[in-house]
């Protein structure tokens, strides 16, 4: 892995950075108003979308630039150290946009693609349910078949951003005769019709980021469905590994701009001179160190073999542990503020609780790290 950034990297470097520094967001909404930040996000990436940032890393047959895995990172790179937001749709984005490229029929990729990229139809990801998170093929949202239409029954839960979503990235079971894996399809389900009801779960930060959603009877057009009837759980895996691997590089930055804020409320307060605040600070920094490297592997994995490797779980598990050392830190050496109701402090230490559970808990990570990329022997399980 060679990290030196070649001439046209550089250059890719300079332009964003240049355009970042000219065009940043509009302020953000100071009074926590729901509908006002979601619309904030929205307007910002229509401003990437209107100058070609939105998403860099998708082919310029779909409006991206083609960039490569390498450039992908600078551009988040480049966002985070502008401290913008990531744009509105970052689901569709991240995780619907390549899933369809990887699945989607031509019809498909001609009629979502361009609104996902241009923000103008929100998307989310309906796939944990209730009794369904980790075991995830073991989700009991039913697909009928009806003439040219599926017509769905069940429970999802945990669907972030469902309240502005125009669509869902559903995966419902359509055979009950077939070993839990197999019976499975993934479909777009338009969230705009009455069957669909979606309500907000308030988390401990006091925003309603994620919802439960009741589906009773919904429609899904037979052209909806990405992949092949009871080829779901495949196209599911397309769009968890870009969950990790498109969100873990992004996040590592955001985990380092929190530790430099750190070290200089550390500094602000003279506690660099005292060695166990110096030594908590210096693996807190070797720890995002090495995920940052371990990240830049994934991404060196991905340009030669063309696709996210298990190492995204590794990056995954080690991000989540630190950012809750580090948020929980910030409490002694920030001080009161973290505590103050409201405050940005005070959301990252909240809002880091979940991030052990989001996108896979820590436990289902170990297990995929120790047989997948260790090659330890399977856990198995007494009958
Ligand atoms: C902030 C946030 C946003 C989310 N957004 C979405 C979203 O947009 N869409 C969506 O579909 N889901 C979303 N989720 C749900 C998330 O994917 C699930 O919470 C996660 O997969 C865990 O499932 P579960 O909550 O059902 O826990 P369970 O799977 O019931 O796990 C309970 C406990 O058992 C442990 N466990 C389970 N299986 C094993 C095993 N094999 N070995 C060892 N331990 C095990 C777990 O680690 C955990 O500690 C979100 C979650 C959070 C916290």
């Amino acid at each position: 892995m060679d990290l030196t950034f070649s001439e046209r990297e550089a250059a890719f470097r300079d332009e964003l950075r240049g355009w970042l520094e000219e065009n940043p967001p509009d302020p953000k909404p100071e009074n926590g108003d729901e509908a006002a930040l979601s619309e904030w996000r929205r307007a910002w990436q229509r401003r990437l979308y209107d100058a070609g940032w939105a998403a860099p890393s998708w082919p310029t047959e779909y409006g991206g630039r083609g960039c490569t895995p390498t450039e992908s990172a600078i551009y988040f790179e480049e966002i985070g150290r502008a401290r913008v937001p990531l744009a509105a749709n970052v689901l569709g984005l991240l995780l619907g946009g390549p899933t369809l490229m990887a699945w989607g029929t031509d019809e498909q990729k001609e009629r979502y693609l361009p609104p996902i990229l241009s923000g103008e139809e929100i998307w989310c990801q309906g796939f944990s349910e209730p009794e369904a998170g980790s075991d995830l093929a073991g989700l009991k949202t039913r697909a009928v078949k009806d003439g040219d239409e599926w017509v769905v029954n069940g429970q999802k839960v945990w669907t972030s951003g469902a309240q502005v979503s125009k669509w869902c990235m559903l995966v419902a079971r359509t055979d009950t005769d077939v070993p839990k894996h197999k019976g499975l399809t993934y479909f777009l389900m338009d969230m705009e019709q009455d069957a669909v009801q979606v309500r907000p779960l308030r988390q401990i930060t006091g925003e309603a980021e994620f919802n439960e959603l009741f589906i009773e009877d919904a429609r899904i057009p037979d052209a909806n469905v990405v992949g092949g009837v009871g080829n779901g759980w495949q196209v599911a895996l397309t769009t968890l590994m870009n969950e990790r691997a498109g969100l873990g590089f992004a996040l590592q930055i955001r985990l380092r701009q929190l530790l430099d804020d750190v070290i200089e409320a550390a500094e602000r307060r003279g506690l660099l001179e005292d060695p166990l605040y110096a030594d908590a600070l210096a693996d807190l920094h070797m720890r995002c160190e090495s995920i940052r490297l371990l990240a830049w592997k994934g991404l060196s994995d991905v340009e030669r073999y063309g696709q996210p490797g298990p190492e995204g779980s590794l990056v995954k598990w080690l991000w989540s542990e630190t950012n809750q050392r580090l948020t929980q830190l910030s409490v002694d050496i920030v001080g009161t503020d973290v505590l103050k109701a409201g405050s940005d402090w005070s959301y990252e230490l909240l809002r880091a609780r979940g991030n052990t559970i989001e996108g896979g808990t820590t436990e289902v990570l170990k297990n995929i790290v120790a047989e997948r990329v260790l090659g330890l022997p399977r856990l198995k399980v007494a009958a």
